[in-house]
């Protein structure tokens, strides 16, 4: 904390992690030798940057950009990047730090990294987007590349825009390769990207619950967020039989006792990029409360928290438990708070971190990577098929570990550890860098 000062969401991710590993300490004393620890909690390499622009009124605005390398033992690092104005280094910290044992757990060689700005896309131009994001690419080329640093999406950054940073890195290095994932269809993307992470998290919370004798057909799910990856989680959920009923963003929650209409939700945010407050306009019987947080108040039997850092804390997590939802998986990162896991883990709430849950997206953006290499393209089922198989394997490799290590059922500890080995691993072997 003293050589971090003032970043707590890096500390919260940190703390989360190296509690799991005592017990693989215990049984493993070479790694504490081998400084394995404190070389995984300092970053590789970090990069801030000036970002200039010009806006429509023709001033200069600058931004500040991000790019954490976090470790590269088993593969070039990767990891999304956010434009968001709470951006700042900590933010960025937590984020590809998570990712290196996300990455881990997909079973692809990939290693960890995130990036971002405190750009704010909301309200922007399209001509302010092209320019703010060729501007960002402008400086960030030169720390990328297909073997060495593969950026992706997140909060804030979609297809439009990795579409803006491709084309200004393919001119500034005059070479048409696979350095972005994400992209769209016509020039290299694949086919499930924009699905992966929302439908990653569904099939791995299908696996979590039908354990247990539970099914997601004819649940009732309250699903966080109306991004990316709420909306693919949607998609999922109610392709399996069950109802999703409400949704949100970050001024407030849509509460639908139909069941949200998922073209609705598409429509708002993904062609108009409008609130989800207009839904209620449209669908008469569902109600719009003002704040995100009170979503977690609606009765549920799953709560899928796939919009932001911290959104679902200890109180509501209470109030889920208090009315009877069995299942929590995680779409964002790092969702639920420390008191919220501990509600959920102590009251045997079926709990997936965000760590094991998301991971589909990073594995078929890996599948994307395979695909610029071998300059060809898989259909649709094709990258479905590998995508389920990879959460089902994410799945499988967490409970063995949770269980091996003598925290049977505990998902928290399961990733942690499964993550954490293969890397120690491949540090080890690689000697002290
Ligand atoms: P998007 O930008 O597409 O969507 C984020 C959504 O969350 C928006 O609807 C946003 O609303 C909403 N939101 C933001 N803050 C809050 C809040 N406090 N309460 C309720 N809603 C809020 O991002 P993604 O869907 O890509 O990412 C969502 C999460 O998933 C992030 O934590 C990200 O790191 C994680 N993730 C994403 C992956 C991906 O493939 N995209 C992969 C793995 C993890 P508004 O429009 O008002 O801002």
């Amino acid at each position: 904390i003293e050589r971090n000062p003032g970043e707590p969401e890096f500390h919260q991710a940190v703390t989360e992690v190296l509690e799991s590993l005592e017990v693989v300490l215990d049984r493993h004393p070479e790694y504490i030798k081998a400084g394995i620890l404190e070389r995984l909690v300092e970053p590789e390499r970090q990069i801030i940057f000036r970002v200039p622009w010009v806006d429509d009124q023709g001033r200069v605005r600058v931004n500040r950009g991000f790019r954490v390398q976090f470790n590269s033992a088993i593969g070039p690092y990767k990891g999304g990047i956010r434009f968001h104005p709470s951006v700042y280094l900590g933010i960025i910290k937590f984020l590809a730090f998570e990712q290196v044992f996300k990455n881990s757990l997909t079973g692809m060689p990939i290693g960890g990294g995130k990036g971002g700005s405190d750009f704010d896309p909301k309200g922007k131009s399209e001509g302010e987007i092209m320019r703010f994001c060729q501007s960002f690419m402008t400086e960030l080329f030169r720390h990328i590349g297909p073997d060495t640093d593969v950026p992706a999406g997140d909060i804030g950054v979609g297809a439009r825009e990795i579409g803006y940073m491709f084309g200004q890195y393919k001119r500034l290095r005059n070479a048409f390769e696979g350095v972005l994932t994400g992209k769209g269809l016509t020039y290299g993307g694949s086919l499930v990207r924009k699905e992966a992470t929302g439908y990653g998290l569904v099939y791995l919370t299908d696996q979590m619950v039908r354990e247990k004798g539970k099914s997601i057909e004819g649940a009732r799910v309250v699903i966080s967020g109306s991004g990316n990856v709420a909306i693919y989680a949607a998609e999922k959920v109610m392709q399996m039989g069950g109802k999703v009923i409400a949704m949100s963003d970050s001024n407030g929650y849509v509460f639908d006792p139909d069941g949200i209409k998922l073209d609705t939700v598409k429509q708002l945010k993904e062609v108009e990029r409008k609130r989800i407050r207009e839904y209620a306009d449209i669908h008469p019987r569902a109600e719009y409360h003002e704040g995100p947080a009170g979503i977690w108040e609606i009765p549920c039997d799953i709560a899928l928290p796939c919009a932001t850092q911290n959104e679902l804390d200890g109180k509501a997590a209470k109030t889920l438990v208090a009315n009877g939802c069995f299942a929590v998986a995680e779409g964002a990162n790092m969702p639920c708070t420390p008191e919220a896991v501990d509600t959920f883990l102590s009251n045997n709430v079926l709990f997936a971190p965000g760590k094991a849950a998301n991971a589909g997206g990073v594995a078929t953006s890996a599948l994307e990577m395979t695909q610029n290499s071998m300059r060809y393209s898989w259909t649709f089922e094709e990258v479905d098929a590998k995508l389920k198989q990879i959460m089902t394997n994410i799945y499988r490799n967490i409970s063995a570990a949770a269980r091996e290590y003598g925290h049977e059922g505990n998902l928290v500890v399961g990733a942690n550890v499964a993550g954490f080995i293969k890397v120690a691993e491949a540090m080890m072997a690689q000697g002290v860098v």
